[in-house]
């Protein structure tokens, strides 16, 4: 008797250069298939293709074959698929094989007369700003840590913007209906809360202990603030403490496991919200290899959900929808980019069109890229971040 394999649609198959893959988005069920054995190989390709329902009528020759035995019993113990009798001359079950809908990005399906431009849809993208206010005492060696952090940063212009000229952009970013909006800086962050912070956009502000100086501490907004690895200290710890409000974030900027050592001895109490950020100073990539870099156990922890492998399939999802700007208004879609205009002489829809209708990088990055688009795990992956883009390396992980 003749039996239909089929996949569900919450399962993918993932094909990569060797090998390909069963992923099942509810469990997290990873299954190898053994491209090099013919008859999973047929399977694969059959299922791959949309046209054929998700589904492949196999013989009873076929499903005797002891790869292919474990291959069917390993889908269907985790409930990715099935395998069911086929009456011969009956008519095959369709299943749509999972896909992006690939019309969304630029097309509203609200506006079906498309009296939108191109650029007024892309804008629509658009939810997080960040700006960073002119700064004049940030230390020289810190001037690299904006390039994987929103941390404060001299973009050394002469040309910069004034602090009565953020309202202008703040305007834009309200009537743009951009959700959240970071406020980098240093001493130049309560001279923008006492002019801006009634504003009806949600404001987050961050800055660095060096410059901050303790009347910031009290901004009645969500505030991150980054503690430098040679900031680790005693009296760094009794700050905190006395300075500690709700909304404040501690955020310490790691560059080894020793400065993750000397954080757990500061013995912080329990109410004090902190974090680590790993930063990579060109030095320590031994430290990322140990803490950062994913194996295949962390990539698929938790289930990744059919939403995310969509979207890690069209666009980079730590960047999409998100701009920055300097202190000279240069506009970027992210920091390691060159910018794709002024905000003194460019709408925000200019440059929203740039990145997602002209396709400039990067907000459409996924892992189609050396060496990942040869990876079977492509869009399990997270999406290409910072650390890629200043390391030059798109493949931190320990998955050969
Ligand atoms: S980072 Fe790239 S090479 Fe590594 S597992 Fe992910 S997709 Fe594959």
């Amino acid at each position: 008797m003749k039996r239909l394999l089929y996949l569900e649609p919450y399962t993918f198959a993932f094909i990569g250069e060797k090998e390909a893959v069963i992923y099942n988005t509810l469990n997290s069920a990873y299954i190898h298939a053994n491209l090099n054995h013919p008859v999973v190989r047929n399977i694969i390709d059959t299922l791959n293709n949309p046209d054929n329902g998700y589904g492949i009528i196999l013989d009873d020759k076929e499903l005797e074959d002891p790869e292919v035995k474990s291959f069917i019993y390993a889908v269907r113990e985790s409930f990715s698929g099935d395998l069911v009798p086929f009456k011969e001359g009956s008519t095959k079950p369709f299943i749509f094989k999972p896909a992006p809908y690939m019309n969304n990005l630029v097309e509203d399906e609200d506006d079906p007369d498309n009296s939108k431009t191109a650029g007024e849809l892309a804008l629509q993208n658009l939810c997080e700003v960040t700006l960073f206010l002119p700064v004049n005492n940030v230390q020289s060696d810190d001037s690299f840590y904006h390039l994987q952090m929103n941390h404060p940063y001299n973009c050394h212009n002469e040309n910069q913007l004034q602090i009565e000229d953020y309202a202008t952009v703040l305007h834009q970013l309200f009537i743009a209906g951009v959700n959240r909006v970071n406020v980098v800086g240093t001493d130049q962050l309560l001279a923008f809360n006492h002019l801006f912070g009634n504003s009806d956009t949600k404001l987050y502000y961050y800055t660095s202990l060096s410059s901050s100086i303790p009347e910031q501490f009290q901004i009645d907004k969500p505030l991150e603030i980054f503690i430098h690895p040679e900031e680790i200290t005693v009296e760094t710890a009794e700050n905190i403490k006395i300075h500690h409000r709700d909304g404040i974030v501690w955020n310490f900027i790691l560059t080894s496991i020793t400065d993750v050592e000397r954080v757990d001895k500061l013995n912080l109490p329990e109410h004090i919200d902190y974090k680590y950020t790993p930063y990579y100073d060109g030095s320590n990539m031994p430290f990322f290899e140990q803490h950062v870099f994913n194996g295949l156990d962390d990539i698929i922890a938790k289930p990744v959900s059919r939403k995310a492998i969509f979207r890690r399939q069209l666009l980079n999802e730590n960047f999409f929808g998100k701009h920055w700007i300097d202190a000279a208004g240069h506009v970027y879609g992210n920091m390691n980019c060159a910018p794709v205009g002024n905000i003194r002489n460019g709408s925000l829809k200019d440059m929203a069109t740039k990145l997602l209708v002209e396709k400039q990088f990067p907000w459409l990055l996924t892992r189609e890229i050396e060496p990942c688009k040869h990876c079977v795990n492509r869009y399990l992956c997270p999406s290409v971040s910072n650390y890629e883009l200043v390391m030059n390396r798109y493949n931190l992980c320990h998955v050969k």
